[in-house]
């Protein structure tokens, strides 16, 4: 049994559509293929992206 069904997301920037070949999990960062911006999955079902925050690679201590 074959199931390829695309999971669909929108990119909350610029709205383009994102297809995934498999369920991303919550948390997982993601670029958008149109616009590059940095993408966090904030939900599974139904699939939702929001813009991640910058986080700045400084763990100074
Ligand atoms: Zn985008």
């Amino acid at each position: 049994m074959t199931q390829t069904a695309t999971i669909q997301a929108v990119c909350p920037e610029c709205e383009a559509q994102l297809n995934f070949d498999r369920r991303p999990f919550k948390g997982q960062v993601t670029h958008c293929t149109d616009c590059s911006a940095e993408l966090e999955v904030i939900e599974r079902e139904p699939l939702l992206m929001e813009l991640a925050p910058e986080v700045e690679e400084d763990w100074g201590e």
